[in-house]
């Protein structure tokens, strides 16, 4: 409202400005003229009367004709003077006739104060003025003025001036105010045009890189979605849509590219329902245009509460490292399953010479031997190289007594333990109930004796100790070998890995066997890890379920991208 009437005025002008702000004076003096046709009659014969309205006329006229724009901007301030000086003329030439004229110097008072211009010149007259108006009714009855006159030329100019600085002090705190209101906007602008120019910047970074990006509220609706990210939609946009369905319409697969994702494993689902995850792969869209999609959420906190706010979820294309993996595998699982057969063949007819001795030499016996094992270890190499490339790994757990397991796998051992100078040793309880595969555990357990064993070249002791409680059974494989370095500890169970020292040492391996012994543990819902320091030895450590968490026919769990 206060804004309204000051846009109003300063949109008048500098002319109009100064006609409004006399306007009441004028209009009072115009009521006084007219009133005094009746009220006061004699009044108006009355020269001096005439003039002064005459004077105050004048300065009206001046109002409407000075062109103000020509001279300074606070010219118009003689105005308001002059008004003192016909406010004096009026008064003084009705003295007698119309009390209380005097009252009029309010007007111009009220419009010096309220201008804000030379300050302390507006205070001195708002007191200077009433008292010269009233002071001519002192003077001519003096020596003895009435008690009305003096009260008059004291109280009037006090009055005044007391109006002349609450006004002052009002309009300077409004003018403070205003200031404060102007800062503040400008500050105001400024976040403002600095928050579009870091919204500018993370548009253009995220139209900029090569994944695709969605926000999603806490409800799950997209708040941002960036190019990337729309080009992954239209892929997964049924055919038949004609624009891009919301989520759970969209054409989501699991790991074998055809079954369809359910609604409550389809990624925004699970970051909207709070869920952080990484490495999560889909398969967005059907035919040649399926594109396999790694997708990672994390979630958006409050700043207020920390409660959930939403979710970023990020999907970046790995269709070319999926399809070249698959090649890899499906490349070693041909060779070794190409290799098979005339291993087979090699193995049994080696076995039929060798069990006639007699129709042979003995040194062609000796390298029917040699030959014979080194057939045999191309054929686990073999069948380590199928099953780590297979895509499926049936693992049968059921309640198994591990420590059967763990005596039988050392028995095994004790011939190639005997052979490197290794004593084995086992601090096992029995019976050792464990939620198992026996056939893979075995092999699992076999695969770290034996490792153990060949890692200790200079001979040791190997330690297979257990411990279990209700819920989980602990074994460990402790050697006393050559041990691995930190990152050698940690890249071991990947599948191909073998550690600088063993194959310096030159001790045969193809590093397959811990990466298949972690698949068989985790398909167990186990794990294992590994502690060795270079020179001291190392220690496998293995979890596994003492009880099974529902009776499985086997689990088809899909091998991952190595
Ligand atoms: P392989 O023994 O056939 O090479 P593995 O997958 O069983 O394959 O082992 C991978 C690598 O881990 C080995 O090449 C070796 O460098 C290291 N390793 C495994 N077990 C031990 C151990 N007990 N001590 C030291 N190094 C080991």
């Amino acid at each position: 409202m206060l804004r309204d009437a000051k846009r109003f005025f300063q949109h008048l002008g500098t002319r109009g400005q100064v006609v409004l702000c006399q306007s009441p004076l004028t209009l009072f003096l115009v009521g006084v003229v007219v009133a005094a046709k009746w009220a006061w009659p004699g009044l108006l014969g009355s020269p001096l009367f005439l003039a002064s309205c005459a004077f105050n006329a004048m300065i009206f006229l001046g109002c409407f004709l000075v062109p103000w724009e020509r001279f300074p901007p606070s010219a118009w301030l003689i105005v308001p003077v002059l008004d003192l000086a016909g406010v004096w003329a009026i008064r003084n030439a009705a003295l007698d006739v119309v009390p209380g004229l005097s009252l009029l110097a309010i007007f111009p008072i009220i419009w010096l104060s309220a201008s804000g211009l030379h300050a302390r010149s507006s205070v001195i007259l708002s007191f200077l003025g009433p008292f010269l108006i009233s002071a001519p009714s002192v003077l001519e009855r003096w020596p003895h003025p009435t008690a009305s006159d003096i009260s008059g030329v004291v109280l009037l100019p006090l009055m005044m001036l007391a109006v002349s600085l609450s006004i002052h002090f009002a309009s300077a705190n409004v003018r403070l105010q205003q200031r404060r209101v102007e800062q503040k906007d400008h500050k105001l602008r400024e976040l403002l045009a600095e928050s579009r120019n870091r919204e500018r910047l993370l548009n253009t970074i995220l139209d900029a890189v090569d994944v695709g990006i969605v926000a999603v509220g806490p409800d799950g609706n997209p708040l941002l979605t960036n190019n990337k990210q729309e080009l992954f939609n239209q892929a997964a946009t049924p055919s038949a849509a004609g624009t891009v369905p919301d989520e759970s319409q969209q054409l989501l697969f699991s790991q074998d590219r055809h079954t369809p994702l359910p609604p409550e494993k389809r990624p925004i689902r699970r970051a909207a329902h709070g869920e952080t995850y990484a490495n999560y792969l889909v398969w967005m869209g059907e035919g040649p245009n399926q594109r396999a999609v790694f997708t990672a959420a994390r979630n958006m906190k409050d700043e207020h509460d920390g409660g959930f706010s939403g979710a970023v979820v990020v999907y970046s294309d790995v269709t070319d490292v999926v399809e070249a993996l698959t090649s890899k595998e499906e490349l070693v699982s041909n060779v070794s399953h190409e290799f098979g057969s005339p291993l087979t063949s090699i193995l049994g007819n080696l076995e039929l010479v060798l069990n006639n001795p007699g129709a042979i030499t003995p040194t062609a016996l000796e390298r029917l031997e040699v030959a014979q094992r080194n057939a045999e270890r191309l054929r686990s190499l073999v069948s380590d190289l199928l099953l780590s490339a297979s895509a499926v790994l049936n693992v049968h757990p059921r309640q198994t007594d591990l420590a059967g397991l763990i005596e039988n796998s050392v028995g095994s051992a004790r011939a190639q333990a005997d052979a490197a100078n290794v004593e084995l040793v086992t601090e096992i309880p029995v019976p050792l109930w464990a939620n198992a595969d026996p056939l893979r555990m075995a092999q699992a357990l076999d695969n770290l004796v034996s490792n153990a064993i060949k890692y200790s070249p200079d001979g040791g002791i190997v330690t297979v100790s257990a411990t279990a409680s209700d819920e989980r059974v602990q074994l460990q494989v402790k050697d006393t070998g050559m041990g691995l370095s930190q990152d050698d500890a940690a890249r071991i169970f990947t599948r191909f890995y073998r550690a600088g020292a063993a194959r310096k040492a030159a001790i045969p391996g193809a590093g397959l066997g811990l990466s298949i012994t972690k698949t068989i543990l985790e398909h167990h819902g186990g794990t294992i890890s590994c502690e060795s320091s270079p020179g001291k030895g190392s220690t496998f450590t293995l979890t596994l379920p003492t009880r099974g968490m529902n009776a499985q026919g086997g689990l088809n769990l899909e091998a991952g991208p190595a």
